[in-house]
This record gives C-alpha cells, structure tokens and sequence, in this order.
C-alpha cells in the first residue's frame, strides 16, 4: 500500500505570517483512481507567494483553500496509475495537484510534459512554468517594451522577476532590477545581464534608483508593491507603463503602505494595470514555446531554492515569503 502525505490548512491566516499553526500533516492511504482518473507520484512541488492569499478568508480572483482541505500548489509528477485514456504510467505531468505526494484526479487536471525535451522537470514550474508565463503576458502585453527604454524589475532575483528582465533584455531595453541583498543583485547584473541592480535593503532606494536609470523609467514590473512602488513612481517618465503583478510587500505586513506619489500617474500619464496570469490561458502555448526557445539558445538562465522533502514545506514556504529563497523556490518530493 502506498501512504499519500499531505499538508492541509489547519487554520486561516488573519494577517502576518503563517505559522506551524496553520498547517497540518495527514497520512492516508492513496486513492486508486476511478474511471478518468490518474495516480500521480509528485516529484517536484512550487512554492509561490500567491499561496499566502487562499489561506485568508477573503474575496479574491479565485477561491480559497477550505480549513482540512490540502494546501493548493502546482507539481510536477509521474503517473503511477490510469483510469483516463490519454495517460499511461511513467508519463510526466504538470498539475495543481497541491502540497502532497500521491494526488489522484481526473484526467483534466494534468498537462503532459514532453519527456523529449531536455530539460529538468522542475523547470516546468519556473521559467518554462506559470511564473514564466506571467514574465512573458505581463510584460508583452502591459509593459509592451520598446528597444532602447528603460525597465525597472522588483523582487528581480525570483522566478517572475529574473524572466522579465532577461526578457526585456531580449527586447533591448536598459534593464535594472531592485532585489534584497548585494549577492542577490551581483547575480542579477552578472549572471542573468541586467545593467545594474539596486539593493533596496541598502536604505537608498530613490537615490540609487535614480543613478542606475539616468534617463527615468519607462516601464516598472512590480513584484513587491508598497514602498517600492511609491519610490518608482517618482522617477517615472511620460506615458511610462506600470505591471503590477504582485504586492509581497503587503502580503503580511500589518498596515496596508498607502501611497503617496499616485499624483505621478496623472502628471505623467502612467498607465498602471494589475495582471492576473490565467486571463491569458487560452495563449499559453505561445508563451512556452517562446521561453523554450530562449533557453535552448542560452538567452534564459535560471537559479532554484530547493527543500527537500514534503515535511518541509511550510518552512520553505515562510522563508521564501521572507525573502530566503535565491531564484524559484521548490521543495523536491521524490
Ligand atoms: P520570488 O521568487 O520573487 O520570491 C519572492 C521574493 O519577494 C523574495 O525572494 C524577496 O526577494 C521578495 N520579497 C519578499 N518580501 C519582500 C518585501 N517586503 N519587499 C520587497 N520584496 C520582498 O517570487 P515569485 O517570482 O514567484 O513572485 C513574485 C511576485 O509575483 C509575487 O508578488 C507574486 O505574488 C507575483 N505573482 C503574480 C502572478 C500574477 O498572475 N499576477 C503570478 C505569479 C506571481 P528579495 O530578497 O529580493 O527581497
């Protein structure tokens, strides 16, 4: 008999940072599937920031995970057993599976991975994965880069951020990221391009900022929000483009930062819109082919924060909300 272990949602987060409180680890038996069902064996687990927000009792763009339902995530795994005429066991797949180790769902739920392609499977949760893709539609389609101008890229180290910055790269612009730490920004600047990098713990950020983008900022992608934010909206130029993707920053801070600099908006013209990756899901295909492409010719490199083990997973996923992960954060499961 093979034991399922999974971590479920003990209890809502009702601000701050989660905690041993919130998680539970349950073992049962896995489930054999029913017709149109696959056993999956998950080898790879993605821990991302969004997960903060289904443990709140909140409206949001989509549901919440349900106290004793397993904590929701995207895996990557093998199939073990299949009831669904378009699996056969030992084939890979990508799904939101969740926080556990032998998921069994309908067949819908999976996307096979080319088994041909030579590239590690955890990468199907990165750069070639959802934070990939929200580079990629984000910056295109909202940023929409121009050869020449200047993009601002926060939390630029991470699995987003170090996409959207090879990717304007690609597109020719002047490419500075904003990330915690000297080593942070030294692999930004040297390993993944970037012209400069500012380190905003340093306590500098508008001047800094300022000096590593002499002509102003034409486009900002915002993975952070609050602070940050405020600071880039200072240095903006006319009709500059503003993705704001993500808001870590007030994700479990006390207060909610208020802004004081949106009169840059209307002066400059800025236009500022909020990206959620999934409204561009019909288009995926395009956004993996582009990135597989990039990174077979060596124009997209990646780092990885790996745990091991499922038990560790909420403390991987505490300390990636503070900043401890260097690149995509994953746990690996088998
Ligand atoms: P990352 O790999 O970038 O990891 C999170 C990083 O956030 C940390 O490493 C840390 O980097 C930074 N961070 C944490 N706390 C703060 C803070 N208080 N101020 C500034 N930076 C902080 O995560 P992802 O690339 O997976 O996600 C990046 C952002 O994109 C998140 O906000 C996420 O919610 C959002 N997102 C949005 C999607 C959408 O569809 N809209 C889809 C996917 C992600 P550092 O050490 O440099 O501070």
């Amino acid at each position: 008999m093979t034991t399922n272990k999974a971590w479920t949602l003990a209890a809502y987060l009702s601000g701050g940072l989660p905690g041993g409180e919130n998680f539970k680890l349950v073992e049962s038996p896995a489930r054999a599937p029913a017709a149109g069902e696959v056993l999956v064996r998950n080898i790879w687990l993605s821990l991302d920031p969004y997960m903060i927000g289904r443990m709140i009792q909140q409206k949001s763009y989509t549901k919440g995970v349900e106290l004793g339902e397993v904590m929701t995530g995207e895996a990557v795994g093998e199939v073990v057993e299949s009831k669904h005429p378009d699996f056969a066991p030992g084939e890979k797949v990508v799904g939101i599976t969740g926080w556990q180790l032998y998921p069994t769902a309908k067949g819908e739920l999976f996307t096979k991975i080319d088994a041909s392609a030579d590239v590690p499977l955890s990468y199907y949760l990165g750069c070639l994965g959802m934070p990939g893709r929200t580079a990629y539609f984000g910056l295109n389609e909202v940023g929409k880069p121009k050869a020449g101008e200047t993009l601002v890229v926060s939390a630029a180290s991470g699995a987003v951020g170090s996409v959207v910055g090879q990717l304007a790269k690609i597109a020719g612009c002047r490419v500075v990221g904003i990330a915690g730490g000297k080593q942070k920004c030294d692999y930004v600047t040297g390993e993944l391009g970037f012209d400069a990098c500012v380190d905003y713990k340093a306590g500098n950020l508008h001047r800094d900022l300022k000096e590593a983008c002499p002509k102003g900022i034409d486009i900002y992608f915002d993975n952070v929000g609050g602070e940050t934010l405020d600071t880039v909206l200072r240095l903006v130029n006319v009709f500059a483009r503003i993705v704001i993707c993500g808001r870590i920053s007030g994700y479990y801070a006390a207060e909610p930062y208020g802004i004081k600099n949106m009169g840059s908006v209307l002066v400059n013209r800025v236009r500022m819109q909020g990206i959620i990756v999934f409204d561009w899901a019909d288009r995926y295909a395009e956004a993996n082919s582009a990135l597989a492409g990039h990174l077979a010719q060596g124009r997209l490199k990646t780092r990885e924060s790996v745990a091991e083990g499922i038990e560790s997973a909420p403390a991987a996923f505490l300390s990636m909300l503070k900043g401890g992960n260097f690149g995509k954060q994953l746990v690996k499961l088998a």
